[in-house]
């Protein structure tokens, strides 16, 4: 089955008559018939299907969602977190000791970043940032290397990485490779077929896909060495029945969104690519984009993201400039129904590489007109 024919279908009960969507289940203690039956849902607990013997580990709604999820990334194991970074603080502080070694792409997502440097080197982790450039991560690979963590693209610069050949350098060393795949979200590319062992996803982003619910999710393959399912519930990680609710509901239009505001983000690329005292455009289906052929080969397509970077010259106006928008909203994340725009400061996010002189704007194709959101940004451009 096509994935598009898998998401409209995700979440269905079988055998008894039902909803085609699954129930909200809102309960904290769950009641048990008898005690044999309590024995039978603490063996079907150990399984990756089960969690329904306290609210804590889950319901029958965050399973439902749990399940797409696992079969949407092809993983062995889905687990829900309350937020991206709560996923990305919980597998990290988890996957890595005290001496281990950490190499970490320079382009991540800037709270990963602080996760790295606030609460893992501080536990005595050594954390090695690598340029998104790396022709060879197994020059930098160490005896205590314990994991490799990736994000392609990157977030703001956009950088694609070669994550099969991660992949094949972490199986050589006994490595695990974490990567955050935010921007994929699990449609524009199979984390786990890539050879990832633990797959980190904001489904805050495109997999909710309507801006009301934060979440994170974590998938693993069967040949992860950490179990994320232990993971998350040594912190004790649980989201609400209705969150889980709707982000399974979202996902229903995850293939539709993405090509859409795919569509729509590639446009605004080729019109931000003509105006005066444009430095770049960072967008993953540009040909002259770092790594495009790996985007090209690795991905189906792209989401609603791209970032401009204007010369210094144009600095003084750019404020303006976003003031005057009136489509696009002022403010943090992406992956909703809503176009949006940020300016970046990319200071004291990269250790590695260069940050780009200019000023450094991230756009965000929603679902709105594409015709309607260039006449947002002539109107708001012109003097
Ligand atoms: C937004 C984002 C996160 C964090 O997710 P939240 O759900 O906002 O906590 C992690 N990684 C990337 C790449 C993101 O864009």
């Amino acid at each position: 089955m096509k994935r598009e024919t898998k998401l409209a279908m995700y979440g269905r009960l079988s055998g008894t008559p039902s909803g085609v969507a699954p129930p909200i289940v809102r309960s904290s203690t769950v009641i048990f018939p008898t005690l044999s039956a309590l024995a039978a849902a603490k063996k079907e607990h150990e399984t990756e299907e089960g969690s329904f013997l306290y609210g804590r580990f889950g319901t029958p709604t965050s399973d439902a969602l749990r399940m797409a999820l696992a079969d949407l990334f092809g993983a062995k194991t889905a687990v829900l977190f309350p937020s991206g970074v709560a996923a990305l603080a919980s597998i990290l502080t988890s996957a890595l000791s005290a001496g281990d070694h950490l190499l970490i792409a320079d382009n991540v997502f800037h709270r990963t970043r602080e996760i790295a440097d606030e609460l893992l080197a501080s536990k005595g982790v050594i954390v090695e940032y690598f340029s998104s450039k790396i022709s060879n991560i197994r020059n930098l690979i160490q005896d205590k290397t314990k994991v490799i963590f990736a994000e392609s693209p990157g977030s703001v610069t956009m950088e694609l990485m070669d994550v099969p050949d991660l992949a094949l350098a972490a199986r050589q060393f006994g490595i695990t490779l974490i990567t955050d795949d935010t921007y994929s979200s699990g449609y524009l590319n199979s984390p786990i077929e890539l050879g990832s062992h633990i797959s980190i996803v904001s489904a805050t982003k495109y997999l909710c896909g309507h801006g009301d619910v934060m979440m994170g999710v974590v998938t693993s393959s069967a040949n992860a060495s950490l179990n994320v399912k232990r993971a998350s519930r040594l912190y004790g990680q649980v989201v609400s029945p209705d969150d889980a609710y709707l982000v399974l509901r979202g996902m229903r239009t995850l293939g539709v969104r993405l090509k859409r505001q795919g569509e729509s983000s590639v446009a605004l690329a080729h019109w931000l690519r003509r105006l005066d005292g444009v430095e770049a455009v960072l967008h993953p289906a540009l040909k002259d984009h770092p790594g495009h052929d790996w985007w090209r080969r690795d991905f189906s397509g792209v989401n609603g993201l791209v970032t401009v970077i204007f010369k210094e010259s144009l600095t003084p106006k750019i404020p303006n400039f976003i003031d005057r928008l009136k489509i696009f909203g002022i403010g943090a994340s992406w992956g909703g129904f809503e176009s949006l725009v940020l300016p970046c400061d990319l200071s004291g996010q990269r250790s590695v590489d260069a940050i780009p002189d200019g000023t450094v704007v991230r756009f965000h194709a929603g679902l709105e007109s594409i015709s309607d959101l260039i006449d947002d940004l002539e109107q708001a451009w012109r003097d």
